[in-house]
């Protein structure tokens, strides 16, 4: 009854050949799979074939509890009993086995091949005629992408390797633009890109500069990053720089919307989080008005991270329980006035006295301690420290700059700068 092998019978004399590894990958939309054996190995595989939209059927008198859950929900068919033959197997397209008892995965191998229905075999990895790979699956601009790694008899391997190439797409080592072609959509990401240092730009952001074809930057944003990137990947400066005339908004949201109806995948490289005080909003309304796909990516903003390099944590327990994230005068008398309360003003600097007389006459105290903290993350990162009262002098004093972040507030007095932190004399 069997039908004929095809397989070449090796010779006995000879070493074992290499076994045959042609990676697939296999539809399963749709199409039954028969999984015999009710435990964790069985529930595993079970999972990764109904993520494939695989129809199951699991043949075992019992179940471990992931697969009951699965069962219970109508996920799966179980059909509750030991493995009787080759009728189990009826409708299969792929059989897995894995019952922990080596004859009955023998048996449902060898019932498999004879109606040359492929069978994983948990149990038997120089017998099975199929094998799961390790895998992991990355969302790139242009779409996923399944890595896909086996070792023959060296799981263990297989998923160092996955894992690695997995890693190397997540911190940008791999270059994803060479793979682009002609005719693709564009794309813009806004990507907050941290207060300047490459630690703190997320690894979502490095992927996508490693997919970019365009990096249109800001003066603020990580640019040692910027500086590493592959010198065909075009770099449009729209930094704002003080008595410089800065690239007005409407140009730079023009220069997405373009570039990306070029065909071109465009970073938007931002400093900070794009959304705080950084008209994110704005570029990526400006981007969807044209059905510019626009994917936004939070970073890590100046208004905490700058007082945390710092020492000076915006809230802290029975200190501070609050904050607020301004700009402008106009927010001031809104603001509460407690020193409980944390103020972090975001370009500030050229105002500050002005601000701080505001800051009095809605009611802050003038003993209130301020810090300034210029060039967060900066090998010349420096902080000023004072009260409302004095801190504007002392800034002016010193030739204080931007960038910087002034924090008001009590948590102030635990910056490391603060006079009673020091050793006394
Ligand atoms: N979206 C940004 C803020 C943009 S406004 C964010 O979330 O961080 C620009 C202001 O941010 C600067 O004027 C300064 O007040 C502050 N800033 C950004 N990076 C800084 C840094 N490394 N050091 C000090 N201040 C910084």
């Amino acid at each position: 009854m069997s039908p004929p092998k095809t397989r070449a019978a090796g010779s006995s004399n000879q070493p074992a050949a290499p076994k045959a590894a042609l990676p697939v990958v296999l539809d399963l939309g749709g199409r039954l799979v028969v999984a015999v054996g009710g435990g964790p190995v069985s529930a595993r595989r079970v999972r990764a074939f109904l993520d494939e939209r695989a129809v199951v059927r699991v043949v075992t008198p019992w179940l471990c509890e992931d697969l009951r859950d699965l069962a219970d929900a109508g996920r799966v068919e179980w059909v509750e009993r030991d493995y009787v033959g080759p009728s189990d197997l009826d409708g299969a397209w792929l059989v897995h086995t894995a019952t922990g008892e080596p004859s009955v995965d023998r048996e449902v191998a060898a019932d498999a091949e004879a109606l040359r229905l492929w069978c994983i075999d948990a149990t038997d990895a120089a017998a099975t005629s199929a094998s799961m790979t390790a895998r992991a699956d990355v969302t790139t601009p242009d779409g996923r992408v399944t890595v896909s790694a086996y070792a023959a008899g060296d799981p263990g391997l297989a998923v160092t390797v996955r894992d690695g190439v997995e890693q190397a797409i997540a911190t940008g080592g791999l270059d994803l633009r060479r793979t682009r072609t002609h005719g693709r959509k564009g794309w813009v990401a806004l990507v907050g890109g941290g207060p300047g240092i490459d630690g703190l730009l997320t690894t979502r952001g490095r992927e996508l500069l490693a997919s970019a074809d365009v990096v249109v930057v800001d003066r603020l944003a990580p640019r040692a990053v910027v500086d590493r990137l592959p010198a065909s990947v075009r770099v449009i400066d729209v930094g704002k720089t003080p008595g410089n005339h800065p690239v007005p908004q409407s140009r730079i949201n023009d220069i997405l919307v373009e570039e990306a109806q070029r065909g071109f995948g465009v970073v938007r490289l931002k400093g900070g989080d794009p959304y705080v005080l950084g008209r994110g909003g704005e570029e990526r309304d400006a981007c969807e008005a044209h059905g510019i796909p626009v994917e936004v990516v939070s970073g890590v903003t100046s208004a905490i991270s700058v007082p945390a390099a710092a020492g000076i944590p915006v809230t802290h327990r029975g200190v501070a329980r609050g904050f607020s994230v301004v700009t402008g005068h106009e927010d001031i008398p809104a603001l509460p006035t407690g020193g409980d309360h944390t103020l972090v003003l975001l370009m500030g600097v050229t105002q500050l006295h002005r601000t701080t007389d505001l800051l009095v006459a809605h009611g802050r105290s003038a003993d209130c301690p301020v810090a300034v903290v210029e060039r967060g993350y900066q090998p010349d990162q420096r902080t000023t420290v004072g009260t409302v009262a004095t801190i504007a002098d002392l800034a002016a004093e010193r030739g204080v700059r931007a960038p910087a972040v002034i924090v008001v507030g009590d948590v102030v007095r635990l910056s490391p700068e603060w006079p009673s932190a020091r050793p006394s004399a």
